[in-house]
């Protein structure tokens, strides 16, 4: 059986600290249709409430505050099949707190989990590292204390940095390297839908932490002809053009995701620090940037001389991958 372990606080409800009262109980918007999405998946809670141990609240109101949410997900048909909480303090050295792996283990033998195929969703380093440790896959989310701590996240290597629940879940679900083609032959597809009459339209980036003004980049995209091409920048073109520290998810992630959207026909990484190679393959009929380059971007030459066009789209302010990690 495939499992999703998901975290509590900061994950599946707001986090107002040490949260334990039902009249603070706040789900975020996305919870309920994106635990819907993974319902295939057996869905776990594992969460460390130390303020038990602290004395901040009683055992019983935490079970009271678990039931709550068990039973609100239930009206939405999403089951959690088993709540795993630890009361105990760091200090106490249980094995039980994350990311310890004592309740995963549990899991394992109370309901036949392959751990190999399942993952943990979380906004902490210690639900990345539980997975690390657990031999399983995971998920950052940026809700919650996500954003704060991302940077020591990053050191247990999640298998993606989502800003929300609803993008862990895209992840996951993706159907991996589907629509993902080697920058070798991107040309040649490009060529053969030419061939059956379709309009070619590319775009590139990096699409690291995805944010809303990717959302709409790509449908405005996809709006410009029959086949969108998206190249995403390899790992190392981006650490050359933004620094070491970028980017935050690898460029399969990254591919991965961008597979996931519908309106995407084909994924390609491309090592060169621009795309002027991969146009004069590719001949786009349309290729797609942002405002901030303008229609003389460096591209407009390559893409003109074939007889294409640039498509300049208007970028929603306030969204990009720094501030969605400043939180
Ligand atoms: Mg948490
Ligand atoms: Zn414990």
């Amino acid at each position: 059986m495939q499992a999703i372990f998901l975290d509590r606080d900061g994950t599946l409800n707001k986090d107002s600290g040490y949260v334990h009262k039902v009249e603070d109980f706040e789900l975020y918007d996305d919870v309920i249709p994106s635990l819907q999405r993974l319902k295939g998946f057996a869905l776990f809670i594992v969460t460390n409430q130390s303020g038990v141990g602290r004395g901040h609240y009683t055992e019983q109101q935490m079970h009271a505050f678990n039931d709550y949410l068990a039973a609100e997900l239930n009206q939405h048909g999403v089951v959690i099949r088993k709540v795993y909480a630890c009361c105990h303090t760091p200090e106490q050295g249980c094995a039980c707190r994350k990311p310890g792996t004592q309740f995963v283990e549990q899991a394992k033998k109370e309901f036949g989990v392959t751990l190999e195929k399942s993952w943990v969703i979380g906004d902490h380093p210690a639900d990345v590292l539980l997975a690390k440790n657990a031999g399983m896959r995971s998920v950052l989310v940026l809700t919650g204390h996500g954003a704060k701590h991302i940077e020591e996240s990053r050191k247990a290597y999640p298998s993606y940095i989502a800003a929300n629940l609803s993008q862990a879940a895209t992840f996951i679900l993706a159907d991996q390297d589907k629509k993902t083609i080697p920058r070798e032959k991107i040309g040649n597809v490009a060529q053969e839908e030419r061939k059956k009459g379709k309009t070619i339209v590319t775009l590139n980036g990096t699409f690291d932490i995805l944010h809303p003004g990717h959302e709409k980049i790509i449908r405005e995209a996809k709006a410009q002809g029959d086949i969108l091409i998206i190249a995403v920048n390899s790992d190392s073109s981006v650490r050359g053009n933004k620094g070491p520290q970028r980017p935050f998810n690898n460029e399969q992630a990254r591919a991965r995701m961008i597979a996931a959207f519908p309106e995407v026909d084909y994924v390609t990484v491309f090592p060169e620090s621009h795309p002027i190679a991969l146009l004069e393959d590719i001949r786009p009929d349309v290729h797609v940037n942002g405002s901030e380059y303008g229609k003389d971007c460096i591209e407009a030459e390559t893409v003109r001389k074939h007889g294409g066009r640039i498509h300049i789209v208007r970028l929603l302010e306030g969204h990009s991958t720094t501030t969605l990690v400043k939180g």
